[in-house]
Formats: C-alpha cells, structure tokens, sequence
C-alpha cells in the first residue's frame, strides 16, 4: 500500500486535532471550488476575487489568527496549515488570503487605532471589504526605507503622493494600507502607515498585465496623487520599518507553510503520473531514476513540513524571531520550486500545460520567491543573525 508524502513522515501526529480539522475543511473547499476552474482563471489571468473573498470569509480564513472584530482566533499553526491547502489550489488564492489577513488586516488590527479597527476588520474578516497593502514601490523593493511616497501635513489633514508597485489586490481594494515619509524623522524613522480609503479622490490603482506568474491573482500599481486624508488615517503609535515589517513577518510565516501546499501538489499529481504512465512497457514509477526524484522531493518535502510545525510552536507560544521565519521561507520555498521543477520533468511533455499543476504551480513560486523578502535578503537576515554583522550595503 503506498503511502503519502507526508503519511511517511506521520506528520498528522504532530499537528492537534482542532488545527487538523481546519486543515481538512479547508482541503475539501479547494478541492471542491477551486481545483475544478483554477486553470482557466490561471489561463484567462482572471479570478472572481469578490465571490472568494465572502466565501473565505464564511469559513473563517480572512484574518483567522488574530483575535477579536470578527475574527476566528485560531493558533498560528491553524493558519499555516490553511495556508497549505489554499496555495495547494494555486499560490494566487493563497496570496489573496495571506493579503488580507496577515498584511492588510493584521496593519490595521496591531497598529490601527479603535476607529480603524472597527470601521474596516468585521467587514474584512467576513470578505466584504478587500485589503491591500502598499509598501513596494517601482524603484525600493528590498529596501523599503528609501521609499518616495511623501505624506505631508496640510492643516488637519494629511496629503499622501507618490506610487506603489507589484500590491496585490490594488485594484480590487476597498481599503490600502499605504506606507510612506513624512517629513517628522530622517533616516527612514519617519515612515508611518495611512489607512486610505480606496474611493478617495486621487487615488488609482490600474492593474499590471502580461504576467507569466501568480496569474490567478491580481497585481496593481498604486498611484497616490495628491490623496488628502483626515489626520485621524494615519496609525497613531507606530514609526519607521518597524510597522511595515511586523507585518511582513506575519505573511512569511503564512508562505512557511504555503510553499509546501503548492510542492505537494505538484508531487502528488507526479506519483499518480508516474504509477499510471508506462515507457518501455512498465510503469514510470518503476524505475529506479524516477524513484530516486521521489524520495529526494518527498525527504526535502518532509523536512519543511517539520521545520513550518517547528515554527508554528514557537509562534503559538509567542517566542517566534525574524530569522526563525527567514528560515522557514527560505528553505520551503526554495525547495517548494525545485520540487515542481523536478515533478515537471517527471509528467515530461503533459507537464508543461495547465491539464496538470506542476508548471503553474513552479511559475507562481518564482513570485513567492521574491515577495515577502527575496531569498538573497533572507540569506543576509540568517547571516546577521549568526554572524551579528550586517551585509545588506
Ligand atoms: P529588488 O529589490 O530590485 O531585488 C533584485 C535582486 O537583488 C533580487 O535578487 C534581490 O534578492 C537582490 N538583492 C536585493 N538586495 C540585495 C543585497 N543587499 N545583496 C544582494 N542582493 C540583493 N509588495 C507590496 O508592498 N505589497 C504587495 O502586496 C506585493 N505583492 C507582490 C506580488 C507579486 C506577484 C510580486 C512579484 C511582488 C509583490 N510585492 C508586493 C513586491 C515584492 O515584495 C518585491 O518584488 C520584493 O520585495 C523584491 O523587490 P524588487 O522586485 O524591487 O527586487
């Protein structure tokens, strides 16, 4: 009787019976609703993004680790092991609810003040609002602290101009939380986060087209052109990168565990190829050479599985640290994408169209790869870490 990747691994007895019960909801909803039409939303570069938010919402995966507002308060691993089974659909849908919740709402939720919580998490945490978050801009990705956008004060008011780029959700947003300089610190110290409501006058957000990537998700430019806010938008406490990166902090952790839905697919999808396709007249799966890749995928796959539970521990016992999740994001999606490389090769010609997920899925991690801190950053934040010096200029 053959066994699954993870089954080798008795992964199940390491995970509590209420997050394995969210885990298996969560399953049967991708499998229901989103691996039927996932290819054609991928193919069409379109997604119902408006209908899955509300229906993500009823199952409680929008924010579903934060407590309070609306939200269900499940332990970080709960929200994890979501994450797997989401991106295990598409890395698209996953990106949509690590955007929403752990970005746009956990902004709003930490930092917000009592006004912006309860104006906008309720109706988030239900999916009736879409979130988004703006903090890459076209010439500042991996360092952020050189940003343009310019928030100044006008009487009360604050004035917000500048543009984002690669934000995911913009152009479906309802509300952005948009980072930018102001002029109250030097040295990135003065960067503060604004609540903009995605209706105010000047405010634009036209969608990046012509992606080979995260094609079931959407990707927008945001334009701030003189975008006026009362003083009561901006989060009152929080300044500096300290703000943004907390939250960023909080969506790595979600593509730990992400990464892997998105590899086990693709391995999954490459055994049952491999039992049913035969070449000089056996099975794919019989030889050795095809064996050999499954059990290095499946090792490399079990591996991130217990070094994302490992990380789930320290987070629902409050003690995770930066570098503990550049860990977890470095190595799972790293072998997430050579493990869909290799299952490619495995499906041969079949596994280059959208009948199958490998490539789709090997596309998509080539985003997760540079968003929420590109390998190479997660590398010097390892490195300062044992190290103590830091390497980034
Ligand atoms: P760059 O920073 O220009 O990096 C280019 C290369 O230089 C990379 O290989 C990088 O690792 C390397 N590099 C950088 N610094 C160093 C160094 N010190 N030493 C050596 N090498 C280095 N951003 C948001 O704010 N919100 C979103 O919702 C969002 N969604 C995204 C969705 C998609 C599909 C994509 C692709 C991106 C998204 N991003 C979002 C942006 C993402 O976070 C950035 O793309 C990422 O931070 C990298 O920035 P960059 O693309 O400008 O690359």
């Amino acid at each position: 009787m053959a066994q699954t990747p993870f089954g080798l691994f008795a992964i199940d007895q390491l995970v509590g019976e209420e997050d394995r019960d969210i885990r298996d909801t969560v399953r049967a909803y991708v499998e229901k609703e989103i691996k039927p039409q996932i290819a054609d939303w991928y193919e069409a570069g379109q997604i119902p993004a408006r209908d899955l938010a509300r229906d993500l919402g009823k199952l409680g995966l929008l924010g579903m680790h934060l407590e309070g507002y609306g939200c269900a308060g499940t332990s970080a691993t709960a929200y994890g092991l979501a994450c797997l089974e989401l991106e295990a659909g598409d890395s698209g849908l996953r990106s949509l609810v690590s955007v929403q919740g752990s970005l746009a709402m956990f902004a709003i939720w930490q930092w917000g003040s009592e006004e912006h919580k309860q104006q906008w998490l309720p109706r988030m945490a239900a999916g009736e609002a879409i979130g988004c978050f703006g903090l890459t801009e076209p010439d500042f990705g991996s360092d952020p602290g050189g940003m343009r956008t310019r928030a100044r004060r006008d009487g009360d008011d604050w004035v917000l101009t500048g543009t984002k780029m690669w934000i995911t959700n913009g152009s479906i947003a309802d509300v952005a939380v948009v980072w930018a300089q102001t002029d109250e610190a030097a040295d990135g110290k003065g960067i503060r986060g604004f609540v903009v409501p995605t209706d105010t006058p000047g405010f634009s957000a036209p969608a990046i087209k012509h992606k080979l990537s995260l094609r079931a998700s959407v990707t927008s430019e945001l334009v701030l052109d003189n975008v006026r806010l009362p003083g009561s938008a901006v989060f009152p406490e929080v300044r500096g990168l300290r703000g943004p990166l907390s939250c960023l902090n909080e969506a790595r952790f979600g593509i730990v565990f992400g990464s892997l839905g998105a590899a086990r697919d693709c391995l999954e999808t490459a055994i049952a190829y491999a039992g049913q396709r035969e070449i000089f007249d056996k099975p794919l799966a019989a030889f050795q050479i095809t064996q050999t890749k499954l059990a290095d995928m499946a090792l490399e796959l079990g591996k991130g599985m217990l070094l994302a539970i490992q990380l789930g521990k320290l987070k629902d016992a409050h003690q995770l640290r930066p570098e503990q999740i550049s860990l977890g994001k470095l190595n799972n999606v790293r072998e997430a994408i050579k493990i869909a490389r290799e299952c490619r090769t495995i499906l041969g010609a079949a596994g280059i169209t959208l009948e199958f997920p490998v490539l789709r899925h090997a596309n998509n991690l080539e985003s997760v790869l540079t968003y929420e801190g590109t390998s190479e950053v997660h590398q010097l934040i390892i490195g300062q870490a044992l190290t103590g010096r830091s390497a980034y200029r």
